[in-house]
């Protein structure tokens, strides 16, 4: 997408607008499953939550993909979108039996992480094809809100605690079709990934039924400049390799899963913002954007960069500015950042805003969420409206006036 298609979608359906650009997804689609072409039977489920408009959601459908969901809700928009239950997977982490119970009757494939509700689940339903969700206790990125399968991590059944597991297995006549791990956002170093990998192998060989093996995601995008990313090709080769030989040391062939998000979906999202107010202090430039933390709250949650353009004067001097949002509390997408010289009026850019931004979104400070626009073969499709003031009162329930009356 070019900078020019940005500000004419920005113009049509205003501000703030997040844009997707589907040619992305699908090529970032396509280098994932190229990267592991030699596996015999591979599988990709998107993980929804990255982004779970319907419209995405049959986008990456119709390229072939599978769901991966973490809540009953999630389940639901994914069969609204039109996926085979047995496309969709589910991998809560501390949800109830009963949720779990009823995305089961729905033919999805359910994820276990915890011994508790394993226990429960295979004493009254034995037989049921489940998966067991694996803590092989590897610190994959830096970042511990990010890294998920380390000791202290919530999620995961230790792998520690294996002979516990089978015990149970055992004890409840369970089915166990599959294994899977999902160790934190960022696999910078394949070794660290493979070591994993490793562990989840020797996890396997406890089970006799297996169907799959899912190997989670966390794979790394780049935001800023020199950010390095996973390199999926040499994954693809390491891995391809080393599962195809344990298949054959299993007995069989064996289906590889991921369940990418960010990676398919990250950078092929923008976000745009138009600038309400330049605002010069004494230490800095403000550029006041017509949005804030309740529209795109990386930066502010996890410290994340999203690299910003200013799309409206793109070969503009540089200047130093920090841009913020209209939140009525610290509020700040970049700090010091080096951006073409602004004007009030001007549509600010964020780029890697396909992941975990819109889905993340609310209404906080009573603002409407942004709309979203599908960029397919050079043209702009609207796939969600901005928000009305109706949105903002449905649902809510006046007291009764007898009621309000005696107040
Ligand atoms: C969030 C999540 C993913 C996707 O992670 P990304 O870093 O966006 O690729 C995959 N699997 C599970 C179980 C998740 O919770």
């Amino acid at each position: 997408m070019q900078a020019n298609d940005l500000l004419h979608l920005a113009e049509q359906f205003g501000s703030p607008l997040y844009v997707y650009d589907a040619e992305k997804i699908q090529s970032q689609y396509n280098r994932l499953t190229k990267a592991f072409s030699k596996v015999p039977n591979l599988r990709i489920n998107y993980a929804m939550k990255a982004l779970s408009n319907v419209a995405i959601l049959q986008l990456l459908r119709d390229m072939g993909s599978g769901l991966d969901t973490v809540s009953i809700q999630e389940v639901l928009l994914g069969l609204h979108a039109g996926y085979a239950p047995e496309k969709i997977f589910y991998t809560p982490n501390g949800v109830s039996l009963e949720e779990i119970e009823e995305v089961h009757a729905l033919g999805v494939q359910i994820n276990i992480d915890n011994l508790s509700i394993l226990e429960q689940f295979g004493a009254k339903h034995p037989h049921v094809p489940v998966c067991i969700r694996i803590n092989p206790h590897v610190m994959a990125g830096g970042n511990a809100n990010i890294s998920v399968g380390h000791i202290d991590s919530k999620f995961g059944i230790s792998v520690h605690q294996l002979p516990h597991l089978v015990r149970i297995v055992e004890n409840t006549d369970m089915n166990i079709v599959g294994i899977h791990m999902h160790t934190g956002s960022d696999i910078l170093d394949i070794e660290v990934f493979l070591y994993a990998a490793e562990i989840l192998f020797d996890a396997a060989k406890n089970f006799k039924n297996l169907e799959f093996l899912d190997f989670g995601s966390g794979f790394k995008v780049p935001y800023k400049k020199d950010d390095i990313a996973t390199d999926i090709d040499e994954l693809g080769k390491k891995l391809s390799k080393r599962f195809n030989a344990f298949c054959a040391e299993y007995g069989k062939d064996l289906t590889l899963i991921f369940e990418p998000g960010k990676f398919l979906v990250s950078e092929a999202g923008f976000f745009l913002a138009k600038v309400n107010v330049v605002k010069q202090t004494t230490s800095t430039v403000f550029a006041g954007v017509d949005s804030g933390f309740n529209h795109l709250i990386r930066p502010m949650l996890y410290g994340s960069q999203h690299h910003i353009e200013n799309i409206s004067n793109p070969k503009g001097k540089e200047r130093f500015y920090s841009v913020v949002g209209y939140i009525c509390e610290t509020d700040t997408f970049a700090t010091n950042r080096r951006i073409s010289e602004i004007k009030e009026g001007d549509i600010l850019s964020f780029r890697n805003a396909g992941a975990y931004c819109f889905s993340m979104s609310s209404n906080y400070n009573s603002r409407y969420k942004p709309a979203e626009v599908l960029w397919m073969n050079g043209q702009g499709y609207l796939i969600r409206a901005h928000e009305k003031f109706e949105d903002l009162l449905q649902n809510q329930i006046p007291l009764p006036t007898e009621v309000a009356a005696t107040v």
